[in-house]
C-alpha cells in the first residue's frame, strides 16, 4: 500500500493533472486498502472492484489526452447505501432490500460519474438512516478506526469511517437529524449537511422526507467544496430542490474570516456534556476570534423540544414513506404466505428490524385521526418555533459555532436504550428541523485519542461561509491531518 490513499481529493488532482499519478495507481492503492483494513472497520456492503479499475482505465485516457473532466476526475469516492446505484444492490442496511438492484442512479449519483469520479463501492449504515452507531444495520456494525471497540456514529457509519480511514478519498452519507454530522465528529472528519433544497433527493431511498438532505464527508474543506459543487443544484427531477444559483466553493475559501460575526448558543452547553468536548469547543471558538471573527452570545430557546418534535415528526415520514415495502414492488417477500395481508405482514416482520418497527408504530400512531392534532400537529408547530429560534440569531451574526454532540464516540452496545441513543443528537435535530446548512469539522481529541467535532450552522444556502471557516480553522489547526493508526 502506497501513500497515496491518505491525500486529500484536490492534491490526487494535482498529481493527476501532472502526471505524478494516474486514477488507476490511486485506485489500486485504494483497493489495496480495502482489502487490508476493512475485515476490521467493516464500511463496506459492497466493493465494486472491476467497475472501479475500468473507470479509472478510462479517467487515465482521459489525462493521458488532456482532456479530464474536472477536478474530481479520477478520485476515488464510495457511497452511503441509501443512495441508489444503477446495476449496484442498494440495500439501505436492510434485508428488506438485500436483494434490491436498482434500475437507476440517484441524481447525485449521475453527476459524481458525469464529473469522472470513480466510485468504489456501497457503504454500511443504520438501517433506513435511524439510528446513531451503524449498530442497527441488519447487516453488521462499522467499527470506529480511531478505537474498534468503539461505534462510528450513525446513522452515515461506513461514509465516515471509510473516509477516517483512508478507504476512500470522498464519500455521500444523508443527514435526516445528525447523521453526516455526528458520525463526522465520531471519526474525525469534515461532514456536511447542505441546506434543504440544495441537493436533489431524486434517487435517496427516503426516510423522513421534509429533513433528509445527502452531503460530504471529506479530509478537508476544499475536498468538500469540491464535491458539494458536482452535487449542489436544482433538479429537475426533485420538485424540493431549490433553483438558486450555486456558487463557486473552492474560490471562497481562501478569503478569511475577518469581521465575521459568530454566535454561540448558551442552549447548546449543558448539563451533562463531556467536558473534554466543552473545552474542544471553547478552543475552537477562541482560535476563530483570533482568526478575526467577532463571537456574541446568541439564544435558541426552544432547543430542548426539537428532539421531541423530530421523533414525532421523522417517524410519521417513516411510516407513510415505509409502506411501500410489501413484498410486491421491492426486494424481499415472504413465502408460504396465506393470502395477501399475511403475505405483507410476513414480508414486513421479516424484513424490518427492531428500530424501524419502533418508529413505524410510532409514526402510524401519531398519524393516526384521534391523535394527528395531539402529536403531529403539535411538532409541527414547535418546528416552527425552531426555526424562528434561527430567524432571530441570524439577524444578528453569520454564522453559529456549537458542539456536534454532547460526547465522543461510545462503546459498541452500551446503549442500548433507544432513548440514549436518541439524545445523541440534540445539537444537530434543530439544524435539520430548520432545514439550515451545518458542517461538523475536527475539533480536536480526547486525552483517550478520540475526535471531538465542532459544529457550524449557517443561513440557508449559505454552505459557501461554512466551508470558508472551516477551511479558515483547518489553517491554524492540524487536528485535520491526524490518521488512525490501524494495523493489516
Ligand atoms: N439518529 C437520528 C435518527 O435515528 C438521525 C438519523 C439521520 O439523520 N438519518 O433518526
Amino acid at each position: 500500500m502506497g501513500v497515496l490513499a491518505s491525500l486529500t481529493a484536490h492534491e490526487l488532482g494535482r498529481r493527476f493533472r501532472r502526471g505524478e499519478a494516474t486514477p488507476t495507481q490511486v485506485v489500486t492503492d485504494y483497493l489495496a486498502r480495502i482489502e487490508a483494513l476493512d475485515p476490521q472497520v467493516r464500511s463496506f456492503l459492497t466493493v465494486t472492484r472491476e467497475d472501479a479499475l475500468r473507470c479509472a482505465g478510462e479517467a487515465d485516457a482521459r489525462f493521458r489526452e488532456g482532456r479530464p473532466r474536472g477536478p474530481l476526475d479520477g478520485v476515488p469516492i464510495a457511497l452511503k447505501d441509501v443512495l441508489c446505484t444503477r446495476g449496484i444492490p442498494s440495500t439501505c442496511g436492510s434485508r428488506i432490500l438485500e436483494r434490491f438492484v436498482p434500475p437507476y442512479d440517484a441524481t447525485v449519483v449521475a453527476r459524481l460519474y458525469a464529473a469522472g469520479a470513480v466510485l468504489l463501492g456501497k457503504l454500511n449504515m443504520d438501517e433506513f438512516a435511524m439510528g446513531s452507531s451503524t449498530e442497527h444495520s441488519a447487516f453488521f456494525t462499522t467499527h470506529n478506526p480511531w478505537d474498534l471497540a468503539r461505534v462510528p456514529g450513525g446513522s452515515s457509519g461506513g461514509a465516515a469511517a471509510a473516509v477516517a480511514a483512508d478507504m476512500a478519498a470522498l464519500t455521500l452519507g444523508t443527514d435526516t437529524g445528525g447523521s453526516i454530522r455526528q458520525p463526522a465528529a465520531f471519526s474525525g472528519v469534515l461532514g456536511m449537511k447542505p441546506t434543504y433544497g440544495r441537493v436533489s433527493r431524486y434517487g435517496l431511498i427516503a426516510f423522513a422526507s421534509s429533513l433528509d438532505q445527502i452531503g460530504p464527508f471529506a479530509k478537508d474543506a476544499e475536498d468538500a467544496a469540491l464535491m458539494l459543487q458536482v452535487i449542489a443544484g436544482v433538479d429537475p427531477m426533485d420538485s424540493t430542490s431549490v433553483d438558486v444559483p450555486v456558487p463557486d466553493y473552492r474560490a471562497t475559501l481562501g478569503q478569511g474570516i475577518e469581521g465575521l460575526r459568530l454566535g454561540v448558543p448558551a442552549e447548546y452547553f449543558i448539563d451533562g456534556m463531556d467536558p473534554e468536548v466543552e473545552r474542544a469547543v471553547r478552543t475552537g471558538i477562541a482560535t476563530l476570534e483570533r482568526l478575526g471573527a467577532h463571537t456574541e452570545p446568541v439564544s435558541l430557546p426552544h432547543t430542548e423540544y426539537g428532539l421531541a418534535a423530530y421523533y414525532v415528526i421523522a417517524p410519521a415520514e417513516a411510516s407513510s414513506n415505509l409502506a411501500r415495502y410489501d413484498g410486491v414492488k421491492y426486494g424481499l417477500r415472504a413465502s408460504a404466505a396465506r393470502d395477501l395481508i399475511d403475505m405483507y405482514s410476513k414480508t414486513r416482520a421479516a424484513g424490518f428490524g427492531t428500530e424501524v418497527k419502533r418508529r413505524i408504530m410510532l409514526g402510524t400512531y401519531a398519524l393516526s385521526a384521534g391523535y394527528y392534532d395531539a402529536y403531529y400537529g403539535q411538532a409541527q408547530k414547535v418546528r416552527t418555533l425552531v426555526r424562528r429560534d434561527f430567524e432571530q440569531a441570524f439577524q444578528r451574526v453569520d454564522l453559529i459555532v456549537a458542539p456536534t454532540t454532547p460526547g465522543v464516540a461510545f462503546k459498541m452496545g452500551e446503549k442500548e436504550d433507544p432513548i440514549q441513543m436518541y439524545l445523541n443528537d440534540i445539537f444537530t435535530i434543530p439544524v435539520n428541523l430548520a432545514g439550515l446548512p451545518g458542517v461538523s469539522i475536527p475539533g480536536g481529541f480526547t486525552q483517550t485519542g478520540l475526535p471531538i467535532g465542532l459544529q457550524l450552522i449557517g443561513r440557508a444556502f449559505d454552505e459557501a461561509t461554512l466551508l470558508r471557516v472551516a477551511h479558515a480553522h483547518e489553517q491554524a489547526t492540524t487536528w485535520h491531518t491526524r490518521k488512525p493508526q490501524l494495523a493489516s
